[in-house]
């Protein structure tokens, strides 16, 4: 082995490295068993990964020994691009995902997010980020950009409008199209608009991300839904994923064993379809998009606002909210609200809050949206579901996080200590695959994913008994902790479990020449 170092470091001309990783227990990311072995690196490189020579010079030295290395995590799904532009430097460091050991990160996520592309990615570049940005071709800001939130017949004219501003999008970098068919103005879109556009994103060599159109029983079903997100697949001939699968809500419960079986039919049919999922068992969105039907919320806020104040409409409103309850959660106990600005609303049952008030939830449900729309926490999936999940080896681990849900916090240091540690549903090496090669590999990540020669040095080491998530629904904001070293881009960015203030990110861009 020392020879081939010896070898590989002189046909690079490093005749000393920057960083040398000593003894660590090392997963590179294929989802192969550990093995104990250096890791030297040179500038923004891995240069070589082995037993190093005696003779080996580094300006630094870790001794990892008791440690365990892996690739840099990729997070598919997040809300963070108000972070990154952010004008104090500690929130563009984001170091609720460093901490998770969380280097590479997407946005434009459920169709929502900026445009252009391009500028935002530069802005980034410029200003400084901690960690690897990637975005998508946000549906939903395309489609309001050229028809609104309205719910109106697309002229062909607009639909060479959404194709333009798509392409723009692929052609500044972007990873793919995102779209949130359950949202305004996602919802309002036909499965054929969806696949007109994916088309385009295909010829880029992109990938079609979706929050799909119904993850329960709340329009045409989590298995329909499911259906049209292959459907786009073949016939847009575009890799498909599916963002936080689940099955949510009673009527729905057991779903998963068809679904699964859906993947693995599309897959047979060579159409490339996958997942990723984030490992709690309640889902957390805004009131009025868990508890309000479609068409009251058709034109935004306000209209649904009029809609509230309108008597002839008001029984046909409490029904329908009665209704999402039911297929929600059931009970009106199991949707919990998150407003830290109002402590009186905040970690309250809406069951609760409606006792409270001498009202019916449904009642309950109009009055606070009256004022405001709070986020709601709504347990209303199953273990059993999530677990059948997590073990397909087309699901990896996104952590849709932005703030407020545990999952910003903890998402891939829960995946670790709580699925593959404690109760071992997945073994460490299998969750470090789902959390970082297998993630670069589904959405075309040059060069990162992988503890490999050549590639990025995106490293995170932690300490496996100590990693762990800490936060709570009930006390969401609390950081992970086993984080020990995390290299992003050969940057030690977090340095003995502190956080270095390195800013090493960059801007991601599809198909971008590596330097
Ligand atoms: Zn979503």
């Amino acid at each position: 082995m020392a020879s081939s170092v010896t070898f590989v470091m002189a046909q690079r001309g490093a005749d000393k490295l920057d960083i040398l990783i000593k003894n660590a227990w090392i997963f590179d990311g294929t989802g192969k068993d550990s093995v104990q072995q250096d890791v030297g690196i040179k500038k923004d490189r891995i240069l070589f990964v082995g037993k190093a020579d005696k003779n080996v010079k580094a300006k630094k030295v870790i001794d990892a020994t008791g440690l365990y290395l892996s690739p840099g995590f990729i997070d598919p799904h997040t809300h963070h691009t108000r972070r990154l532009s952010s004008e104090k430097a500690e929130e563009r460091a984001v170091l609720r995902c460093l901490l998770q050991g969380v280097t590479t990160i997407f946005m434009g996520s459920d169709g929502a997010g900026p445009l252009p592309i391009g500028e935002t990615l530069d802005e980034w570049q410029k200003e400084g980020i901690g960690l690897n940005a990637a975005l998508f071709v946000p549906h939903g800001s395309v489609r309001a950009k050229v028809i609104g939130y309205r719910n109106i017949g697309v002229s062909d004219e607009q639909i060479e409008e959404m194709k333009k501003l798509t392409e723009q999008g692929m052609k500044e970098g972007a990873f793919g199209l995102s779209t949130g068919l359950f949202y305004t103005p996602g919802f309002f879109s036909s499965t054929d608009e969806v696949i007109e556009l994916s088309k385009i994103v295909a010829s880029y060599g992109g990938i079609y991300d979706t929050h799909q159109r119904d993850e329960g029983s709340q329009s045409i079903g989590v298995v329909n839904s499911v259906k049209e997100v292959l459907e786009i697949g073949e016939k847009a001939h575009i890799p498909v994923h599916i963002s936080h699968i689940k099955v949510s809500g009673m009527p729905s419960w057991g779903k998963s064993v068809e679904i699964v079986r859906l993947f693995e039919e599309a897959q047979r049919k060579g159409i490339k379809a996958s997942a990723n999922q984030y490992p709690y068992l309640a889902s957390r969105t805004s009131l009025s998009a868990a508890l309000v039907p479609t068409w009251v919320r058709d034109g935004g806020a306000k209209a649904m606002r009029q809609r509230f104040a309108d008597p002839s409409l008001r029984d046909s409103i409490l029904h329908g909210i009665g209704e999402m309850i039911r297929v929600r959660t059931g009970t009106a106990d199991k949707l919990v609200l998150s407003i830290k600005s109002d402590r009186y609303l905040d970690n309250q049952s809406l069951e609760e809050i409606a006792k409270r008030w001498n009202l019916t939830p449904e009642q309950a449900v109009i009055e606070i949206l009256e004022k405001k729309n709070p986020s709601v926490h709504s347990f209303s999936m199953t273990e059993d579901d999530a677990m059948r999940f997590m073990k397909q080896p087309w699901v990896m681990t996104g952590s849709d996080g932005g703030g407020g849900h545990p999952r910003a916090f903890g998402t891939f240091a829960r995946v670790l200590r709580h699925y593959a540690l404690d109760k071992k549903y997945i073994s460490m090496a299998e969750a470090i695959h789902k959390s970082s090669g297998l993630t670069a590999e589904t959405f075309h990540i040059k060069d990162r994913g992988f503890i490999k020669e050549g590639y990025y040095a995106d490293i995170f080491i932690f300490n496996p008994k100590t990693i762990k998530d800490n936060g709570t629904f009930e006390d969401a904001e609390q950081l992970a902790s086993g984080a020990e070293y995390l290299f992003v881009n050969g940057k030690l960015t977090i340095d003995k479990g502190e956080y270095t203030k390195a800013l090493a990110g960059r801007a991601l861009r599809l198909n971008e020449e590596s330097k």
